[in-house]
């Protein structure tokens, strides 16, 4: 299956809209830049926001782009054989991305997760045919990558495990694939790329490809303020264990958001944008439209890893119905 095609061109323009694929696999990457018009109207006339719109991969997030390079990578290096079991502790997008290209490939798939993780995400991954591990509530992702350790050990021979915290062909995916097409998109003229850091692998690969092309460009990292933040798939780099693949010495630049922040960047993006995004794409914007504020002329660029639908359960649900008021309340008194 795999050798039947090539997964991204790593010269040129992407191809122009799939009419007809073969696979599933063949929709990864190729996402839509959306320029961003309403919550840019602050920002200098020389410069221009625009949004790169992973929610478009067929799971949904970003995490299509190193799911399916380290699942390639391993099936090409001989670690991923037709006998074995793919086995990790992620609840988050990855965990949805393996389970999809699991199905297609046709090997099966065992997620720990912590048992509290949102009805969306264990539906999303049952309906791919994938198997859950629960790990406590109260033990977090520790707990959940502690039970996945324990596994592994006892019969290290049954599974492949990606471990994308430490596997470099999770940043490789983003240098073969979204620093190009970025490239491409923006005709060369991207100035700054800003992005949120989860395993760090988007900023890392996306930002080498393009430092490579034009060393000028500034690599932005987006963190959370705090270490108990509500953006789900990003980290908190210095209370957190540094994944392995990040190296922050390649950054330019760090910025932090808060949680209300990226929240309130959130609520806007729908009403006034109509693109509706999950958390980490409320921080990555709110840190774009900063960087924009501040230059001259230029072409900022941020990445939304997915859409907000994923996230109905969830606190930033909860906010967003007090957001519509607030606005339906400030247009009843004349001051919106
Ligand atoms: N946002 C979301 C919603 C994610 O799932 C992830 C992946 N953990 C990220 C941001 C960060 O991406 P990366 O792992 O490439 O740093």
């Amino acid at each position: 299956m795999l050798d039947t095609f090539t997964l991204f061109p790593t010269e040129g323009p992407p191809p122009v809209g799939p009419l007809r694929v073969p696979s599933v696999l063949h929709l990864i990457g190729n996402t839509p830049l959306l320029e961003i018009t309403q919550l840019s109207t602050d920002i200098p006339p020389g410069v221009r926001v625009y949004a790169k719109l992973e929610g478009f991969n067929p799971g949904g997030s970003v995490k299509d782009r190193p799911a399916l390079c380290m699942l390639q990578k391993g099936i090409e290096n001989g670690a991923l054989t037709p006998d074995k079991i793919i086995l990790d502790s992620t609840s988050g997008n990855t965990g949805i991305a393996l389970a999809l290209i699991g199905a297609v490939l046709g090997y099966p798939v065992e997620l720990c997760i912590p048992a509290n993780v949102s009805i969306e995400r264990k539906k999303i991954i049952s309906a791919y045919g994938a198997k859950m591990i629960f790990s406590s509530p109260m033990d977090g992702s520790d707990g959940a990558l502690e039970l996945c350790r324990e596994r592994l050990q006892e019969q290290p021979e049954r599974y492949f495990k990606p471990d994308q915290y430490f596997n470099p062909h999770n940043s490789l995916a983003h240098y073969q694939t979204t620093g190009p097409e970025l490239w491409w998109q923006t005709k060369e003229q991207i100035t700054h790329f800003v992005a949120g850091m989860g395993t760090g692998g988007t900023l890392m690969g996306t930002g080498r490809y393009l430092k490579e092309k034009n060393s000028d460009i500034q690599i932005v990292g987006v963190e959370p303020d705090d270490a108990f933040h509500g953006l789900e798939g990003l980290k908190h780099m210095d209370s957190s264990i540094v994944p392995g693949i990040y190296h922050e010495e390649q950054l330019d630049r760090k910025i932090s958001v808060s949680t209300e922040d990226a929240y309130e960047t959130v609520y806007r993006l729908g009403r006034e944008e109509g693109v509706l995004v999950g958390q980490s794409s409320g921080a990555a914007m709110w840190a774009a439209l900063q960087v924009a504020r501040e230059i001259d002329r230029g072409t900022v660029v941020t990445l939304f890893p997915d859409f907000g639908d994923k996230y109905l359960s969830t606190n930033l649900w909860i906010g967003w119905k007090e957001y519509n008021q607030r606005q339906a309340n400030a247009r009843v008194e004349g001051t919106a």
